[in-house]
């Protein structure tokens, strides 16, 4: 922790002309809004946590209150069965006023329930991203551009050598390769939150209709989503489907189970994983990955600088990846900027 905090201080003193809103404050484990004691996807338990998202290293259990976006509750009472008491449902463009602090929740685009936080106290607005991306995903409320006085920008793929190719494209690339092997079907490692479902509702809008067969950890999340008005078409367990009717077929199934015993009762899988990582060679031959699909809900490099231009903040304050790139692009385009070293918030490995 000593260490951590030290990070932040002198990211503090290397961002020339740059302060802290004073009001609002990053400490290592959360962003801390002092007037309201409100604390965002704190890595700790808090007495009121404002939550962006239910991946598991933003939304953590343990909270007193959390105030999070209806579907965010759902997926946290899903994993954690949450203290339901403490819930209090924050719908998109709405929120809560606690300490003089409004806070209002607005659409990330990133996974179901995902929401920027806006925060405005004494006239000035500072929103957190949270995780976000700008292209369309059948399956969430799209990214809307909230102006503010200072952005706190997520920054995963903060590097030029991260651009996603249309998805589109990577989901030809899937459907292409049933065809390839007909007698073979292709098994897809892909995160159980967002991704999995996205996977499939793109799938559905290129129109593929053939029954899906799952890993039983995605069927829960499936339901989830289908429940919050996510249409997925046809799914089938794979528990309960002889091994014949898949070949052919498309199966999606945890990153973690690629290469585990349970894929033995598939018809010899042609190995694939969506993920946005997968623009990096070494990381899909690290999974025997045979077919990458580069599909990704974080914001690209042409997302993250185009969404720092279209907000137009003050400050950015950047976080969560490879925040040095993107710090340096604003100075290079003249904004303000500085990182902010948050601990806890290593992305999820595949998400
Ligand atoms: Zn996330
Ligand atoms: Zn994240």
């Amino acid at each position: 922790m000593g260490r951590a905090r030290a990070k932040v201080n002198r990211a503090q003193q290397d961002s020339k002309g740059v302060t802290d809103s004073g009001w609002i404050i990053p400490h290592p484990d959360g962003i801390h809004i002092v007037p309201a004691d409100v604390w965002i996807d704190p890595s700790r338990p808090r007495a009121h946590a404002a939550v962006t998202h239910g991946h598991a290293d933003h939304a953590r259990s343990g909270h007193g209150t959390v105030y999070a976006t209806p579907a965010t509750l759902a997926i946290m009472a899903l994993r954690y069965g949450v203290e339901e008491a403490g819930a209090v449902p924050c719908d998109y463009g709405t929120g809560f006023v606690r300490g003089g602090v409004r806070f209002t929740f607005h659409p990330a685009g990133h996974v179901l329930g995902s929401a920027q936080i806006a925060m405005e106290y004494r006239g000035e607005r500072v929103v957190v991203t949270g995780d976000f991306k700008r292209r369309a995903d059948p399956t969430c409320a799209p990214f809307e551009v909230v102006p503010c006085d200072i952005f706190i920008t997520e920054a995963t793929f903060g590097l030029p050598v991260f651009r996603h190719p249309p998805t589109s494209a990577e989901i030809a690339k899937l459907i292409a390769a049933t065809r390839a092997e007909p007698g073979r079907c292709v098994l897809v490692g892909a995160y159980a939150l967002g991704k999995a479902q996205r996977v499939i509702a793109e799938l559905r809008a290129a129109g593929w209709h053939d029954p899906l067969y799952l890993h039983g950890a995605l069927e829960p999340m499936c339901r989830l989503y289908e429940a919050h008005g996510v249409p997925l078409g046809a799914l089938r367990s794979v528990a309960d489907t002889p091994k014949e009717e898949m070949a052919g077929a498309i199966v999606l199934c945890p990153p973690s189970a690629l290469t585990d015993r349970w894929s033995r009762r598939l018809p010899d899988p042609v190995t694939a994983m969506a993920s946005g990582w997968m623009r990096v060679r070494g990381r899909a031959r690290q999974r025997q990955v045979e077919l990458p699909l580069i599909i990704s809900d974080h914001a690209d490099w042409d997302e993250l600088t185009q969404t720092v231009a279209d907000v137009n903040a003050k400050e950015n304050w950047i976080t969560h990846g490879s925040e040095e790139g993107l710090v340096r692009w604003c100075e290079l385009h003249q904004r303000q900027a500085r990182a902010l070293h948050l601990v806890g918030r290593e992305v999820e490995e595949v998400e």
